[in-house]
């Protein structure tokens, strides 16, 4: 039968382009193992879209993310990873070598694979929400929440991220008003417990947010009370979303083992999935911790892996 795809072989296949997937990119390329990495549709991942980071090591001045993640590539292009645009858009598992598909044209096979696909925070999807990202409106409130200290926030979410991120700001802003859309929050008894005793955190019952208020900045929120229909303006300079977030793992859901979130599931204090030579770092399989520097950290631990994997593969053959 004749085929219009392209093949090519490599040893090593880096899916992803956050601190992740470079992360693993300058390890394995230093450990010789010409990874090839591909960067999809946001190359440099979720920092590209924010501000100042001033929580990596490193940038005693803060840095911003673009740049931040501008310094990774080179890195580990310098490194001698071979980096690519392009997308995976499905993965054939099911013998090796793996089978990658990229933008739907293009196969190529690889001896190992590092997934770093990341995760995306889900929004409300309010347009003044969209409008004033990165300008007050954050989905983290471990990366943002101290751009805010001493002033009043709202929170929006009812799990237990985010009665753990309302804890979090409670200890830096002024006060914290936690928006909950039913009458009773998600989170457990504990976290639940420890929000209703702490004194400068409000909790808005039955609400919901009509709109983010500001110009260039947040200035305020504009709740409704879904129960009473009645209509609040509460002035905050910082508005966060904790309503969870979506992992980057849809093709991989036939393949790989998922937690019911579809976070990759990986063999704890390793990178390993369930599938030999598969392995995963980064937000797509770390729905605790989120942070450019665990990514990074896990990338790590990836490369490290997959270097073990194919050198004890060699050895056996
Ligand atoms: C607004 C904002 C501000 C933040 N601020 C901070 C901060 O100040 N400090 C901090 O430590 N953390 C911060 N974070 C969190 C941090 O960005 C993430 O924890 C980190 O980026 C996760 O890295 P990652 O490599 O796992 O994935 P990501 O950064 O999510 O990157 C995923 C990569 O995978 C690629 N990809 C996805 N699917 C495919 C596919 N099918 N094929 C090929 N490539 C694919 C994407 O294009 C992207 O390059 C912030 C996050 C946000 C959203």
């Amino acid at each position: 039968m004749e085929t219009n795809q392209q093949q090519e072989h490599v040893h090593l296949l880096i899916i992803g382009s956050g601190p992740a997937g470079y992360t693993a990119a300058i390890y394995a390329a230093r450990a010789n193992l010409k990874p090839v990495l591909y960067q999809g549709i946001q190359p440099g991942g979720q920092l590209t879209i924010t501000t100042e980071v001033e929580n990596y090591p490193g940038y005693p001045e803060g840095v911003q993310g673009p740049e931040m993640m501008v310094d990774f590539e080179k890195q580990a292009t310098r490194m001698g990873a071979d980096i690519r645009f392009g997308l995976a858009t499905s993965v054939d598992f099911s013998s090796q070598p793996y089978k990658i598909t990229i933008d739907e044209n293009k196969v190529m096979t690889a001896d190992a694979v590092i997934i770093a696909t990341g995760a995306s925070a889900k929004w409300l999807g309010l347009p003044s929400e969209q409008r004033l990202n990165g300008s007050g409106v954050s989905a983290c409130a471990v990366c943002d929440g101290f751009f805010f200290r001493g002033k009043d926030v709202v929170i929006v979410g009812a799990g237990d991220t985010a009665a753990e991120e309302a804890l979090y700001l409670s200890k830096m802003c002024n006060n914290v008003h936690m928006v909950v859309r039913r009458h009773e929050m998600r989170a457990s008894m504990i976290m639940q417990d420890r929000v209703m005793k702490t004194s400068n955190i409000m909790v808005y019952w039955n609400s919901e947010t009509l709109e983010v208020l500001g110009e260039n900045k947040v200035e305020g929120v504009k709740l409704l009370n879904n129960k009473t229909q009645e209509e609040t303006t509460i002035p905050v300079s910082a508005f966060f979303v904790a309503i969870g977030h979506q992992p980057n793992s849809d093709i991989f859901k036939d393949v790989l083992e998922l937690d019911e979130q579809g976070y990759i599931k990986t063999v704890p204090g390793s990178s390993r999935t369930s599938l030999e030579g598969v392995f995963a770092c980064g937000d797509v399989q770390d729905k605790i911790y989120r942070q450019a520097v665990t990514a990074a950290g896990s990338g790590c631990m990836a490369a490290l892996d997959a270097e073990r994997y194919l050198s004890a593969k060699e050895h056996n053959n």
